[in-house]
């Protein structure tokens, strides 16, 4: 079973900075990845920061607590780097609510409608924690979850292999989820994101990652200027309730096509009722490639510090959310307030609600598969 997370009753040590070799091999000089311990669950549990870098100074920070990229350093155009990811200054207090600031979102990431779905002639119940809708994998879904975390040196750069097992019937899924999700630092400014998963029983798996970006530097204000490019002919519009009606819809003549690059504020405000039902953009883009293969699926440019973020995806739809949540209630790094807009989130998946859905792309994982995904997050400036 999870470890169940009191805050009150975790013992807080002095932090602890380890060095870990990231070969199993002595006889390499590889890099080293830095451990550092934040705290302990009352079982000894530990919740540890690794701190990932890649040859040119790119570094990111990564906890096993929902296996969250706590910071993500990339270099302006004049090669200053900046951490480019929302979230807090301490670790300690993503384990207090947020909205999965940095998190790996799990079992299902987005929306599935009413909190239930049917399989093999089974109704299962989900909880309803956004509205009547079961939202990121529940209330305790993987953002919350402590991982396994093994720091690894590949040939593209510094890892950090996290892995973690969702019992049968947790959340209300069914099936012993057996996860890995492997960030990678690359040495050529990417951060790389592998995810695996086999189960015994047939379950929907969906995973994503759920940092919010400010190519300005976090912080630093609303996202709107920002230039998106997003490679997709149609996206999946939704009701009010932000899940998807099923309807595949061309993005020409409306505010969501961003085949040429557009900047985000452009159109947000648009008299459009998706816009509406969003409240800006928080809406599934159909990419054009085919599903299961690398593709790009997004193109971001930030004017003032020419920094490019580019992702690439084998996943066949990606979540564009641009923060309107936000309020300015939730208090980030460096004491500031993240108002609405002041991050936007590019969450790589199959469609919102697909196991009601039998026309989108199956989700549903069966025993003696394996469910693999991959997401690349490079970094350039011009
Ligand atoms: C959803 C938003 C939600 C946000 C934070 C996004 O993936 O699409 O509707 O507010 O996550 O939970």
């Amino acid at each position: 079973m999870r470890q169940s997370l009191s805050l009150g009753a975790l013992v807080f040590l002095l932090p602890l900075a380890t060095v870990l070799s990231g070969c199993s091999s002595g006889t390499q000089t590889s890099p080293m990845i830095q451990k550092e311990s934040v705290t302990q669950l009352p079982d000894g549990t530990p919740i540890d920061l690794y701190t990932l870098r890649n040859t040119n100074g790119m570094e990111a920070r990564i906890t096993n607590y929902g296996g969250i990229v706590v910071s993500l350093t990339a270099p302006d155009r004049n090669g200053a780097y900046e951490d480019v990811v929302l979230g807090f200054d301490d670790v300690e207090q993503y384990m207090g609510p947020h909205p999965y600031f940095g998190a790996i979102v799990g079992r299902y990431g987005n929306r599935i409608a009413n909190g239930r779905f049917t399989l093999n002639g089974e109704t299962y119940a989900l909880a309803q924690n956004n509205g009547e809708n079961a939202l990121h994998g529940g209330r305790n879904g993987f953002d919350k979850a402590v991982w396994q975390a093994e720091p690894v040196t590949t040939d593209e750069g510094q890892a950090l292999r996290l892995t973690y097992l969702s019992p049968d019937g947790e959340e209300g899924y069914p099936g012993n989820l057996s996860v890995a999700v492997t960030y990678t630092l690359t040495d050529d400014d990417a951060l790389r994101i592998d995810y695996e998963a086999t189960t015994d029983k047939a379950t929907p798996v969906n995973l994503t990652n759920h940092s919010y970006f400010n190519l300005a530097g976090q912080g630093a204000g609303t996202i709107l200027d920002h230039q998106i490019q997003i490679n997709a002919d149609r996206f999946t519009p939704v009701d009010g309730g932000l899940i998807p009606t099923g309807e595949l819809r061309p993005v020409s003549d409306t505010p969501f096509d961003f085949r040429q690059p557009a900047a985000i504020g452009l159109r947000i405000e648009d008299s459009d009722e998706q816009i509406a039902f969003g409240g800006g953009y928080d809406h599934n883009f159909v990419l054009n490639g085919e599903a299961g293969e690398m593709k790009l699926a997004a193109r971001v440019y930030e004017p003032t510090s020419g920094r490019v973020m580019e992702v690439h995806t084998t996943e066949p739809g990606v979540q564009f959310y641009t923060g309107n949540f936000l309020n300015g209630d939730i208090t980030g790094k460096g004491g500031t307030a993240y108002g609405r807009r002041y991050g936007f989130c590019l969450e790589t998946q199959h469609f919102p609600d697909s196991p009601n859905k039998p026309d989108f792309p199956d989700t549903i994982l069966e025993p003696g598969e394996r469910y693999t995904s991959t997401t690349i997050y490079r970094f350039s400036a011009e």
